[in-house]
């Protein structure tokens, strides 16, 4: 992380380009930095995580899924009755440019600051949810510590029975997951049913060798799902999803989402309409099976939730 880079400045400099600097956040670790070095800037690493000069445009919305209306505490998003969504940083392990938060996450919106006390009284007063979904940013960027802290409170709660971690840490700072995490995810495996781990992955060329033991590692513990953004220009061919799926597969992980890429601001580049991706879709439906399938879905931007396409 030390050696990543963190301003269109650096970035310019590193790569020898001339980009404007960007309006959002900019961080490439060194993984990945070294990837786009070895594939140009025509491969997938280049294109998901370089800041570009088509950021510039103002077409989008700085709320793409309705999500900002959503939050019922701070840090906490509760939209479907049993299920709640916890979001106790803002950090991420590199700043993908076709985030749909990349306004609020660059504003470090007041939704962000922490105040947990609130989180447990929501709660406590809503024995419906059952299940607690860390998101972020990036859970996986918090201490053992932290983690260790937010699932010892979560346990007390006799009404939370799942636990469920959406990371792209595996696929972008793979060696960023210690033992400790790990170590602590292990210790509340034996208070929750499960503790389901999503990674979040678009490419098969992402899974380097030592993306591939980081998954393997914690393949070993935990179930493992897979969840995926549909982009413009970088998965949008039916042959890309299906060597994803199947190297996936292969790492003992399901695929959950293909999302439908939000209308984020910012990010429009990598927009393909529904009509668009529903015949990449159609086509992926045909070569792979059933259970290796994902769920083609859009978050609604009027913040109804997650609808299958
Ligand atoms: C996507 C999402 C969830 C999780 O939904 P699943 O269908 O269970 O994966 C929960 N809360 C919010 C706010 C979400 O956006
Ligand atoms: S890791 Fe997730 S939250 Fe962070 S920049 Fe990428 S898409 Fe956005």
């Amino acid at each position: 992380m030390r050696k990543g880079l963190r301003s269109t400045d650096e970035v310019n400099a590193r790569f020898g380009l001339n980009l404007e600097p960007s309006r959002y956040e900019v961080f490439i670790p060194n993984h990945i930095n070294e990837l786009i070095e070895k594939e140009g800037f025509d491969g997938i690493h280049a294109k998901q995580f370089l800041p570009s000069n088509q950021e510039l445009h103002q077409d989008g919305f700085d709320d793409p899924i309705g999500d900002q209306q959503k939050y019922v505490a701070p840090q906490l998003i509760h939209r479907y009755d049993n299920r709640a969504l916890f979001t106790p940083t803002t950090i991420c392990p590199v700043i993908c440019r076709y985030c749909f938060r990349k306004n609020e996450l660059s504003g470090k919106h007041e939704i962000f600051k922490a105040d947990f006390e609130k989180v447990i009284t929501y709660l406590k007063a809503h024995t419906e949810v059952n299940e607690i979904i860390f998101s972020g940013g990036d859970p996986f960027m918090l201490s053992a510590a932290k983690i260790d802290f937010y699932l010892n409170e979560f346990s007390k709660l006799e009404h939370i029975k799942f636990i469920r971690f959406h990371t792209r840490t595996p696929a972008s700072l793979p060696n960023y997951i210690g033992n400790e995490v790990i170590e602590v995810l292990n210790k509340f495996k034996q208070v929750f049913n499960d503790i389901n781990i999503v990674i979040h992955i678009n490419h098969a060329d992402e899974i380097t060798s030592d993306v591939r033991d980081c998954i393997a590692k914690l393949g070993k513990y935990f179930p493992l799902l897979s969840q995926s953004v549909l982009l413009k220009d970088v998965n949008d061919k039916v042959e890309d999803l299906e060597k994803l799926i199947y190297k996936l597969h292969d790492l003992g992980v399901r695929p959950y989402y293909l999302h439908h890429p939000d209308q984020a601001k910012g990010a429009m580049h990598f927009y393909l309409t529904q009509d668009e991706g529903r015949e990449i879709y159609r086509k992926l439906r045909r070569q792979v099976p059933g259970w290796l399938l994902p769920q083609y879905i859009l978050d609604s931007p009027d913040g109804s939730g997650k609808r299958n396409l």
